[in-house]
Order: structure tokens, then sequence, then C-alpha cells
């Protein structure tokens, strides 16, 4: 799966791509992350991608036009069949909530392009007619788009086929069902105690080896509480 950001930090993205399972994912050729700086497509000499706000108000807001231009030079890039399952998604506060959903349905794409907002946020008119959809990661506003395009990235590629390997298992884990979270895991020590005279313990159930008393414990502790 390809994915292709829109930001004027590109750095940012450096220390996150290169390091573990996006790392490996990229060097098995699973993962396509190219970052691209929004500059690259201003016009003037300053490279002006932010503006005053029509009508007053703090701040800058970021311009239309260099989203537009690096946009039409993306698509030009693809073929048609792959432009019809490329999705354009703008990173921003008043999206939608990006949810577990969210993360299976964008990995049936065959391309993201995360666009990032900063300053004020971005003109509507990127909202309105270059992105298929706008997400939030979450009801709170950030100086920028890049952490939530890092979270969605994330959260995308670990539905894409081959990503985590053979041995993790999706179905499992934390809201693959609604309202339902993992179970709690333990590994060795048996038993750690962090000073004298106190000790915790793995659940019994677990060092039993009984295998059905295991899953039947694993499954009353997934659900949600409340
Ligand atoms: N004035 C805007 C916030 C701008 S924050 C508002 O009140 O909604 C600058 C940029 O950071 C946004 O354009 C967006 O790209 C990004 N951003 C901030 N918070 C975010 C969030 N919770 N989810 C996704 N993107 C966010």
């Amino acid at each position: 799966m390809r994915f292709d950001v829109l930001t004027i930090f590109p750095p940012m993205f450096d220390g996150y791509f290169t390091e573990s399972i996006i790392k490996r994912a990229r060097e098995r050729g699973l993962l396509d992350v190219r970052v691209h700086d929004l500059r690259g497509w201003t016009t003037d000499k300053h490279h002006k991608v932010d503006d005053k706000p029509y009508g007053g108000g703090p701040g800058m807001v970021m311009k239309v036009e260099p989203f537009d231009r690096a946009l039409k030079e993306l698509k030009a890039q693809s073929s048609k069949l792959e432009a019809s399952r490329t999705r354009v998604v703008l990173m921003s506060a008043k999206g939608k909530r990006f949810t577990h959903k969210d993360a299976v349905r964008l990995s049936k794409y065959k391309r993201l392009v995360l666009l990032c907002g900063r300053y004020e946020g971005v003109d509507e008119r990127v909202a309105a007619n270059l992105a298929d959809e706008e997400l939030s990661i979450g009801d709170y506003v950030l100086t920028g788009g890049e952490l939530p395009a890092m979270v969605v990235i994330d959260a995308v590629s670990r539905h894409v086929p081959g990503v985590l390997g053979k041995k993790a298992s999706l179905a499992e884990e934390s809201h693959s069902e609604e309202g339902v979270t993992e179970y709690p895991q333990y590994t060795r020590p048996e038993v750690y105690a962090p000073k004298k005279g106190v000790s915790w313990k793995v659940p019994k159930v677990l060092l039993s080896g009984a295998h059905d008393a295991v899953a039947a414990w694993r499954e009353k502790k997934r659900r949600k509480k409340g």
C-alpha cells in the first residue's frame, strides 16, 4: 500500500517511519511511504503556504493552491485504475472521529494521500473540493496534522496483509469488535515483588495449562466494563 503525505514539515516523519514494524514493512515492499514538502508546490519566491483569513481573526490559514497543485501532480503519476483506488484524507480537528473501523476500511485502498494542516487550519475549499474525507484523531486540537497522519498510517498499516507477520492475530485485538478490548496479558515472572512484603501475581488460570479455562477467562476479560 502506498501513502503520500503532504506537509510543510517532512523531517517530522523521519523517526517514526524508519523504525520497527513500519520500517520492516517498507523494506519488504509492503508499504511505500512518501513524504512531500508542500512548499514544493508554491509559485512565489517566498514559498508561501499560508495567508491571512478572510473576514479577519487571529493567525494564518493554509492556502488551497499548493494542495491543489500537489494533488494534481500526484494523481497524474498514477494510472486511472489506481486513481479510483486512492483516497485523499484531510487531517482536521473538526473531521469525523477516526476509529478502528476506518483503519480497516482505509486499508482496502491502494493509496492514501494525507493532507496535514498547520496554523489556524486549512482553507475550507480543500475539504470541500479536494479531500474525500476529513478525519480527526480525537476531540482536542494539535498544532498540526503530522501526528494525526502518523496515527492514521500506523493504524491502517496494521491491516495491510503481511505487515504484522503471520503470528500476530488482529482478530482478538482491542476494538476488533465494538466495545471489546483485548484481555489482559502477562509474561514472566510468575510473581513479581516490587518491594518487601508485596507481590504481584499472574492469575492462576493462565498457569494452569487448561486451554478451555484460559479461553473462558480471556473471553470474560475482553468485555468492556461499563
Ligand atoms: N483552528 C482549527 C485547528 C487548527 S490546528 C480548529 O479549531 O478546528 C492545525 C491543524 O492541525 C489542522 O488543520 C489539522 O490538520 C491538524 N489537527 C489539529 N488537531 C487535530 C485533530 N484532533 N485531528 C486531526 N488533525 C488535527
